[in-house]
């Protein structure tokens, strides 16, 4: 059996609302989505990359969207890896097909994914229905704009 997570991933990477915030955040995530066997928050010290997996089908430029390679992406990630501690530094690095810069947080993903030190991690529901409620709660109540990484593993 494979699992599947939706993780609610803050829009701007280096938010993290605090633990009274969080607390409610995660409470009124719990009642959207009473189906899933887990949900939690995660905090990191630094920027985490929340992939989606086997869902991930394709990286394309920001600025003249060609396709940027599996390979050029992995080095870009190495090079902008810091530590376990730091997490992504989130530089501008010149890209390989038309020179301009971006950050790798800045690339256009197919589907999407998230560079954050915060999420909310939901396993296994089915009602994806109530995401949009979710997203309008966080949004309206703490002034954080979030957006779902389907990830599955
Ligand atoms: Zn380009």
């Amino acid at each position: 059996m494979s699992d599947s997570y939706i993780c609610l991933v803050p829009i701007d990477p280096y938010v993290v609302p605090s633990p009274e915030s969080r607390s409610v955040i995660i409470a009124a995530v719990r009642r959207l989505f009473p189906d899933s066997d887990l949900i939690d928050d995660v905090v990191s010290s630094g920027i985490q990359f929340i992939g989606c997996g086997s869902n991930l089908d394709s990286i394309t430029c920001c600025h003249c969207k060609a396709v940027i390679s599996d390979g050029a992406w992995g080095d870009l990630m190495s090079i902008d890896y810091k530590d376990s501690q730091q997490g992504f530094l989130l530089q501008a690095y010149q890209m390989p097909c038309c020179g301009t810069t971006a950050r790798l947080c800045d690339l256009k993903y197919d589907f999407d994914i998230g560079f954050a030190r915060f999420c909310i991690r939901i396993r296994n529901t089915n009602r994806l229905s109530n995401l949009p409620s979710a997203i309008a709660a966080i949004r309206t109540i703490f002034g954080i704009d979030i957006k779902p990484v389907y990830r599955h593993v």
